[in-house]
């Protein structure tokens, strides 16, 4: 006779419903799946990604491009998931646009109705306004909730982050943790927007395209080739989303932007002669958007070396980054030194963490989503192993 096991996966978020539909697939009747959600509704977060759009992978995926604590657990876990298989066998059109991986609708909204449509299907069992407040271990883990406790053989923490708004703000996914004498790596927003120092509020609304660099001490840290938007508070748009990724706390940073990145200084240097010889009236004017060029003609500058600077190497302070309520993930969270490779929590057998709640933060890209998936399908094959290896 098998014996049912109970599996609570704490999270209707990504990796959650992606996990229970893996788990119901491969072990059918031998588990019964619960998801605890603290939202109303699952996949809230899914549903706001890529601009609604759902950028869901990319065809150069590497670990380079994921901040954590255990490189080579991540690049293994990217490496073993093939997203566009996977979305296909869910039913799932997708489309690669460049290097990235999007539903062939473009709405974030088919990705969650095919996850859904999938779990409902397959018998998972999800239960929404259930908050987790802690986690005991005894026989089986007692799961607790605000409301009441669920008893579970298997539990999976699948909490994501307090990014965006979306996932929660309260604190009791990394309390959980915590009481459970795990290591939780202090959260802090990435992907996301940077105050400076000065906010040019004429530039408001002006959008740029051109090479942008966080530097530290005039050292380059990292350079985002793309788009800029100015805005009241400093700057945004995907190139700064990807700088902020490169951000620490309590350090001094510029911005150096390129507007003219289709030129080498000395090209540039020439040109700028050339134009300041032929003694135009209104120097700026066709060469930038005509609020930087105003605003760079009331500098009345004359030497080709300080205007050659101005455009190739225009500096603003930053001041800091905002807040994890307009960041797109946070970094941080349970170290995976606390898991094994299965990402298994070595402590406590059949306690499971996937996706962001792990200390695992990618750039824009489709880098997390991808991160979301590959690891709740490195879980669901550990857990089928394990199931079969008992019942041989
Ligand atoms: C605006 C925005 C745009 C983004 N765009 C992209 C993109 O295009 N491509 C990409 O790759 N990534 C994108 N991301 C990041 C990506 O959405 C996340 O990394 C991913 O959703 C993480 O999945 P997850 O399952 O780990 O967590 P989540 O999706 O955050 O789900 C976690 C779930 O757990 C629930 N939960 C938390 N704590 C508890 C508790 N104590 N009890 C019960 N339930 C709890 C939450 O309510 C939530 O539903 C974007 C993020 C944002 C905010």
């Amino acid at each position: 006779m098998t014996i049912v096991k109970k599996i609570i996966i704490i999270g209707a978020g990504a990796s959650g419903v992606y996990l229970s539909i893996l788990l119901k697939q491969k072990l059918e009747y031998q588990c019964e799946i619960i998801v605890l959600e603290q939202n109303a509704s699952p996949l809230k977060k899914l549903l706001a990604t890529g601009n609604g759009r759902c950028n869901l992978s990319n065809k150069d995926m590497s670990v380079d491009y994921f901040s954590t604590d255990q490189k080579d657990y991540v690049q293994d876990i990217i490496d073993q998931f093939d997203m566009l298989k996977q979305m296909n066998e869910l039913g799932l059109y997708c489309v690669y646009q460049g290097n990235l991986l999007y539903p062939k609708s473009e709405q974030a909204l088919s990705v969650k109705q095919v996850m859904m449509n999938c779990a409902n299907e397959l018998g998972v069992s999800f239960f929404y306004n259930q908050e987790v407040i802690s986690i005991e271990q005894s026989k089986r883990y007692l799961v607790h909730t605000t409301h009441q406790t669920y008893q579970a053989d298997y539990v999976i923490f699948a909490m994501g982050s307090e990014a965006g708004k979306l996932s929660g703000v309260n604190n009791s996914r990394y309390d959980i943790l915590k009481k459970l004498k795990l290591d939780v790596v202090k959260s802090t927003p990435s992907l996301v927007q940077m105050t400076t120092l000065p906010v040019i509020k004429e530039w408001k609304g002006v959008r740029v395209k051109g090479t942008f660099s966080l530097l530290e001490n005039n050292q380059c840290i990292h350079k985002e080739k793309g788009e800029l938007l100015f805005t009241d508070y400093g700057v945004s748009g995907i190139a700064v989303m990807q700088l902020s990724a490169f951000y620490q706390e309590n350090h001094q940073y510029e911005l150096s932007i390129d507007f003219f990145d289709d030129q080498d200084v000395k090209k540039l240097h020439e040109y700028v002669e050339l134009r300041m010889n032929k003694g135009y009236n209104h120097f700026y004017d066709g060469l930038l958007h005509n609020k930087i060029s105003t605003y760079f003609a009331r500098r009345n500058l004359t030497s080709t070396l300080e205007i050659v600077k101005l455009f190739k190497d225009f500096r603003l302070q930053v001041t800091g980054i905002r807040s994890y309520e307009t960041a797109q993930v946070m970094k941080g969270g349970l170290s995976l030194l606390e898991v094994n490779h299965d990402l298994q929590i070595e402590k406590y057998p059949h306690l499971y963490a996937v996706g962001e709640i792990l200390n695992v933060a990618g750039l824009c890209g489709g880098y997390n989503l991808h991160f979301a998936f590959a690891s709740a399908y490195r879980v669901a094959q550990a857990i089928e192993r394990e199931f079969h290896a008992k019942n041989k």
